[in-house]
């Protein structure tokens, strides 16, 4: 199976070329396991993976993206992030459960400063910066700071 087959949309975000998936066509990677030959993972990565496939089904603005992630000249593997579209531009974030340490609210959130989502960014220090400039939602019941940055929460 090749990426044009299971892809909705090319993204450069950070620099980087990210390829959406089309999750009308997701079955055809948990079948295939592979993509332009390339194994995904295993067992772990597909159960972690199912999960975001699941988490992007459900929440409007998100997508799930795959991209290469080089491993030395000429190799590479396949890695994959959640983006999220924060003023008409897509966001690498990374999904968290979160409990409000002020009124006990539990969630999820999407936090767009963990370094590992942008080690394929040539400028990695920047698009961190950036993340964390990013304008931050509070606790959706109580308005106050959560404990992790976050750019959306529910
Ligand atoms: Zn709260």
């Amino acid at each position: 199976m090749k990426i044009e087959e299971v892809t909705k949309s090319i993204e450069v975000v950070n620099e980087a070329k990210l390829y959406l998936i089309d999750m009308d066509k997701w079955y055809m990677v948990e079948n295939n396991k592979a993509i332009d030959g390339v194994i995904l993972g295993g067992e772990n990565i597909f159960r972690l993976l199912s999960g975001m496939a699941e988490f992007v089904r459900k929440h409007d603005g998100f997508s799930l993206a795959v991209y290469h992630y080089n491993i030395g000249p000429i190799k590479w593997i396949w890695a994959s992030c959640i983006i999220y579209k924060v003023n008409n531009m897509w966001q690498r974030v990374q999904i968290e459960n979160i409990v409000c340490e002020s009124c006990g609210w539990k969630g999820e959130i999407a936090n767009p400063t963990i370094p590992s989502l942008y080690d394929t960014v040539k400028d990695r220090q920047g698009a961190l910066n950036f993340a964390w400039n990013l304008p931050e939602v509070k606790c959706p019941k109580c308005a106050k700071k959560l404990k992790r940055n976050a750019i959306w929460a529910q």
